[in-house]
């Protein structure tokens, strides 16, 4: 409009109020300028009467001014709003997936109708059995469903499986802040979550009927893609299943072409499930030596929560200092986000131990209890030669599963490794039975 007037293709203006004119300082000196040169004669408002002569243009400027004021006043109000809130631990934004805007306390609060959903569909993602694709359909069918009611987004899914919201803090321009909200999971299965998304995240095309034993149940240690399965017919008839690399790596020229026969890998399956197994004798004298624990335990101090509480202070004052370093202009605010951000995650894991050890107290007794009885129950799982049950054990208790040269390889968690290391000898003889069980005093 201005660049026409300028133009001279017009030469007054008709406008609600001066304010709509000038939202900011240039475009009322524009309309001013423009009415010292004369290109504009005339202007009109119903709600502001305006009169080309030196007090008619001083007025105008008293208008446009106003007008500036109000705008600069109304967004210095609202993010000083935004900060408090923030202060609060209060995000000011739409509810993640999950949880509602409450509209009268202007808080944000867990939707009774999809919390326990989402949080079902990031436990089962934290697992690392899901694909983003598989978590997608079972969002789907729990009734999590995109705003046109189809399957959500996938998109979507990848910020809601990355949102710290989810563990009780929340991000905002980059920065991440203590929230007041309802936490959904706790940060170590967050972290798993990261994990999986690493491993899994990438969506998958469907494939035909998985009825392979050990079908993405290793990736190839070379080269890191996925191992495929193919069933070969003989000329004899006899049929065979070959698991084999991917070779998807357009990078890598990986070497390991050779195919491994499915009863070779199941031997090796049973194998690493006999060795993480514990034989009956042994579960009875280390049920003995728990309750013998658990007596020793309840004379127990607090020191381990005392020196947990002082770690906490620590990372306060530090927040603090950084705090002050950044308001002295120490740091510039990128840096002092990334530094903020460290020290916010590192607070959350303690003050999670903390809770975890207030809440559960002597509860590692009964890990070890309940560890004993699962390593017991392997036993029998390779006695049937119930190989799905060996399989489903070993991804639960194993992660980084690869196979090098016709060879699985897994890391087993603890304690399943104790028993995974002993020597044949050792597990002959009573030493190693001690030897598991100091290491299992020594694991939570
Ligand atoms: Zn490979």
């Amino acid at each position: 409009m201005m660049s026409e007037i300028e133009k001279g293709h017009a030469s007054g203006i008709l406008a609600w109020n001066p304010d709509r004119l000038a939202r900011n300082s240039i475009d009322g000196g524009r309309v001013i300028y423009l009415v010292n040169t004369g290109k504009i004669q005339s202007l009109k408002f119903p709600t502001f009467w305006f009169e080309a002569t030196p007090q008619g243009k001083f007025m105008l400027s008293v208008a446009f001014g106003q007008a500036k004021y109000y705008t600069d006043n109304l967004r210095e109000n609202i993010l000083r709003g935004i900060r408090q809130k923030i202060r609060r631990g209060e995000l000011s934004a739409k509810a993640p997936l999950g949880y509602f805007n409450e509209p009268r306390l202007r808080t944000i609060e867990p939707d009774k109708k999809t919390f326990n959903k989402v949080k079902e569909v990031l436990r089962a993602f934290a697992t690392g059995e899901y694909t983003l694709t598989k978590i997608q359909s079972k969002m789907f069918s729990l009734g999590l469903v995109g705003k046109d009611g189809k399957l959500p987004h996938l998109s979507t899914i990848q910020k809601t499986l990355t949102n710290p919201f989810y563990y009780g803090h929340f991000r905002y321009r980059g920065e991440v802040h203590q929230g007041s909200h309802k936490p959904m999971i706790s940060k170590k299965l967050f972290d798993r979550i990261q994990e999986a998304l690493i491993l899994n995240g990438k969506p998958r095309k469907k494939r035909g009927p998985k009825n392979f034993q050990f079908l993405n149940f290793a990736v190839c240690d070379e080269c890191g893609y996925s191992i495929t399965a193919e069933r070969h017919i003989k000329k004899s008839g006899l049929k065979f299943v070959y698991y084999r690399c991917t070779h998807k790596s357009k990078t890598q020229n990986c070497m390991q072409t050779r195919f491994l026969r499915e009863e070779v890998l199941t031997e090796q399956v049973k194998e690493s499930c006999q060795k993480v197994s514990l034989p009956d004798d042994w579960r009875e004298k280390y049920l003995e030596r728990v309750n013998l624990w658990e007596k020793e335990n309840s004379q127990s101090s607090n020191l381990f929560a005392q020196n947990l509480k002082t770690e906490l202070s620590a990372i306060k004052t530090k927040v603090d200092r950084l705090m002050d370093g950044y308001l002295e202009g120490g740091f510039e605010l990128v840096e002092f986000q990334q530094k903020k951000n460290k020290l916010m995650a590192e607070k959350k894991d303690i003050e999670e131990k903390l809770s975890d050890f207030e809440r559960k107290g002597n509860h590692w007794l009964e890990l070890v209890r309940n560890w004993i009885i699962e390593a017991n129950q392997a036993k029998n799982f390779v006695l049937d030669n119930n190989f799905s049950k060996m399989k489903n054990l070993i991804k639960k208790i194993g992660s980084n599963r690869r196979i090098l040269n016709q060879r699985l390889f897994v890391d087993f968690k603890k304690p399943w490794n104790y028993l995974y290391f002993l020597s044949a000898e050792s597990r002959a003889h009573s030493a190693g039975k001690a030897k598991v069980l100091r290491n299992l005093r020594m694991w939570t």
